[in-house]
């Protein structure tokens, strides 16, 4: 990149720095990922000039035969990928892919069921700051204080309520969501059943969490997280809602879509097909595993009392110490992680009892099962002595030792000036 460096050494800086952070640190907040060179390389190319509103063959704009064929095939790719019938990946990222879905099936006013953020979900699942709590007659459901979802009672206020979407989905649950006794409970009571997949994405098509399809009517996902792809998102869905949500994404939501990230999402798509992807699922749990056993063993208070997927949530409540402090203490010795609310906070939003960690990351940088256990005890070692400097430099020590171990793209070269 030494154009880049040559022409603003300030922002190519700023790349660099960044590039050192995901290297040295442990990243583990479960959102993020470590994409491949292929998809790396992918989006820093030449489509981006290209605008091309429409789809392949209907575009609005000539000069899109090359465009054509990236799009065709991510759209191809994505289908055998997710087994669906119907895939569109023109959404720049998962909060558009949710607003078209439901754009496509429901007028504003109407009923939308979606998990409440406190409890798990995500902004788009009708959080009142969100669009779709500003469009949307919201009703909320939750988890049990055991910090599971229990099947029934969503049937029960999905039976009381008749919502015209029900969605189903997680930004911080810890345990396998059940996408066809949603489907059942959606399609019992007359609404779309749709399920937001974006954290699991890449457990689904590893095999390390249950398939959506084909149950549910429309899937939404974002392709950066465990999928392992481009910062950007993709609908899937049965044929029927086909055109209506084409409509919804453009001339409904979106302009010219980023062909530059259509093609990395198209290679992510061809990765995550290969037989080793499925590996890179099953590895990502047996990890969060190891680590939630890890935590729990060493005193700490894990939501719902471990994991079945990628991540876990972690109440501080006991060790009398916020998520923010958590946050910042494991920031200072290299290791990433965000605070969260957890099921019924007694603590406010922005200053949550929880944190949120995952493996997804580590995984990609090879961390093993017995990495895991170290990175555990670490992790209990400094949140349980806050105040101590030799625990900080041993914990730094042994962030940098496993850094070093699993190096983060080698071969990559930031110039600058
Ligand atoms: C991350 C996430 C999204 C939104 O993705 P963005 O690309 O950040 O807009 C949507 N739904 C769920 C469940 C998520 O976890």
């Amino acid at each position: 990149m030494t154009n880049l460096a040559q022409y603003d050494p300030d922002i190519a800086h700023a790349i660099k720095n960044e590039l050192e952070r995901q290297r040295n640190g442990l990243e583990m907040i479960p959102s993020e990922n470590f994409v491949s060179l292929a998809v790396l390389e992918a989006m820093g190319t030449v489509p981006t000039n290209k605008y091309a509103e429409g789809y392949p063959g209907k575009r609005y704009y000539g000069g899109n035969q090359f465009i054509d064929v990236m799009e065709t095939l991510a759209i191809e790719r994505a289908k055998k990928l997710f087994g669906a019938e119907y895939a569109n990946v023109q959404p720049h990222a998962g909060s558009q892919a949710n607003m078209a879905a439901y754009f496509a099936v429901m007028k504003p006013g109407e009923k939308l069921m979606g998990m409440a953020l406190p409890m798990g979900g995500h902004l788009t699942h009708g959080h009142p700051l969100s669009f779709s709590g500003t469009f949307y007659q919201v009703v909320p459901y939750g988890v049990r204080r055991d910090g599971w979802l229990d099947m029934d009672e969503v049937r029960a206020i999905a039976l009381r309520e008749k919502p015209k979407v029900l969605v189903c989905g997680a930004s911080a649950y810890p345990r396998l969501i059940d996408f066809k006794a949603f489907a059942q409970i959606a399609h019992e009571t007359g609404a779309v059943a749709i399920a937001d997949i974006a954290h699991v994405a890449g457990l689904v098509v590893g095999g390390a969490h249950p398939h959506p399809f084909p149950e549910t009517d429309i899937v939404t996902t974002t392709t950066h997280k465990t999928l392992r792809g481009p910062r950007s998102a993709l609908i899937l869905a049965k044929a029927q809602y086909g055109a209506a949500i084409d409509k919804a994404i453009i001339p409904g939501l979106q302009g010219g879509p980023m062909e530059h990230i259509i093609a990395a999402k198209a290679v992510c798509f061809k990765e995550a097909m290969e037989p080793s992807f499925t590996d890179y699922a099953r590895r990502i749990v047996a990890n969060a595993k190891v680590l939630a056993e890890t935590l729990m063993r060493e005193g700490l208070t894990l939501v719902s009392g471990g994991t079945d997927n990628h991540l876990m949530l972690m109440d501080l409540t006991a060790l009398n110490m916020a998520g923010k402090q958590a946050e910042a203490l494991l920031d200072e010795v290299g290791i990433t992680v965000n605070k969260n609310m957890i099921p019924y906070d007694p603590r406010k939003p922005l200053d949550p009892s929880g944190i949120r960690l995952g493996t997804p990351a580590l995984t990609t940088r090879g961390f093993t099962e017995d990495d895991m256990k170290i990175v555990g005890r670490t992790i209990a070692e400094v949140l349980k002595n806050p105040t101590s400097d030799d625990t900080k430099s041993r914990a730094r020590e042994v962030v940098r030792g496993l850094t070093e171990k699993y190096p983060l793209y080698p071969d990559l070269k930031y110039a600058t000036y």
